[in-house]
């Protein structure tokens, strides 16, 4: 990728492309055909991949078969899983007589316990100093530093290869983005101060909550049941809406507000009595109209005790309804006329 980067300041000019050509060549030659020279392993050691033996007796590598392979300048190998193996064995070689070293990874970003990603380190390209004690502009990338050290890449198309890094964040030549103490204190100093901010409203919202706690009393105002009327109507389940917003002959037309907003628009025009049925209907909603009462619990029933509800006579009530309903039914089957029940 590197060699393709290359490309891209100056591909609009005839001239270059000769350098073009021959920039590919050798990305190619060193990406498709994994090019020996800079591989990471002994090439001499039969001993790596046992299984393999040496790349020098591989007739798998290109200068090993010249009739095969006339074109290719560089001694590449042709296999990528042997060529792999051997990365890998490497790589595991090296990491058990340098323990010390830091892993590093290709990527920008890594997990935690991961090679550390791009983000966290610098590579360095040491420039050895020149001879006659010229010196030249150095970049960042140039320059050692006291903390630079060695890492082993662990992916991509170094994987293998000890690189020196520096992976503090505090140095200055290396990490010059990172943030200064100072800049770090300042921060700091400002997330204390809107922690304090916060820590102070909410302390006073509490405080305001207990004082207004304290100073209700039974029975509650018309104005503090609307406001209890208004939040369970806000909290009501999506299958609860529906079911009381036609007990109270509310119908949200397409397009408008939606039956809870009407409906906390109309309890508003409601008195004190209205507003206390209210609360209440809202809390037995649920048991009223479930159809059978397997739970313990029946909300609904314990209200008619208290309010001394005949349960039994209501039930008897009803059956007579549904019964004559029935009957009124089947002689109007029995007309010729047969109509559809209503
Ligand atoms: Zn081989
Ligand atoms: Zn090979
Ligand atoms: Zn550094």
């Amino acid at each position: 990728m590197l060699a393709l980067k290359k490309f891209i300041p100056c591909y609009a000019s005839a001239p270059c492309i000769k350098t073009h050509t021959a920039l590919l060549a050798a990305w190619i030659e060193s990406n498709i055909l994994l090019q020996l020279a800079s591989a990471p392993f002994d090439k001499q050691d039969e001993t790596l991949v046992p299984e393999a033996g040496s790349c020098v007796n591989c007739p798998k590598r290109t200068g090993f078969n010249k009739l095969l392979f006339p074109d290719v300048r560089k001694d590449s190998c042709t296999s990528p899983d042997c060529f792999r193996a051997k990365i890998d064995a490497s790589v595991k070689k090296t990491l058990e007589t340098k323990p010390q070293l830091i892993q590093i990874s290709a990527a920008w970003n890594s997990r935690e316990g991961a090679p550390l990603g791009r983000n966290q380190y610098v590579e360095l390209e040491i420039k050895k100093p020149k001879a006659n004690g010229a010196s030249t502009k150095l970049s960042a990338v140039q320059k050692p530093c006291d903390k630079m050290t060695e890492a082993i890449v662990m992916d991509g198309g170094k994987r293998g290869q000890v690189v020196k890094v520096c992976a503090d964040p505090a140095c200055r030549t290396h990490h010059p983005n990172t943030p200064s103490p100072q800049q770090v204190e300042r921060e700091r100093a400002e997330e204390r101060k809107r922690i304090e901010k916060e820590k102070l409203a909410i302390t006073t919202r509490h405080r305001v909550l207990a004082t207004i706690l304290q100073r209700a009393s039974a029975p509650l105002k018309k104005a503090d049941l609307l406001a209890v009327a208004h939040y369970l109507i806000g909290h009501l389940s999506y299958s609860q809406v529906p079911v009381l917003a036609k007990r109270h002959k509310v119908e949200a037309k397409k397009d408008s507000a939606s039956a809870q907003e009407l409906l906390a628009k109309q309890v508003g025009t409601y008195d004190e009595a209205e507003l206390c049925k209210l609360l209440l209907e809202i809390s037995l909603l649920d048991s009223a109209y479930q159809r059978s009462t397997a739970s313990r619990d029946d909300v609904l029933m314990d209200a008619a005790k208290r309010y001394r509800v005949d349960t039994e006579r209501l039930q008897k009530a009803v059956a007579e309804e549904l019964a004559a309903k029935r009957e009124k039914k089947t002689k109007a089957g029995a007309k010729p006329k047969n109509r559809k029940t209503a």
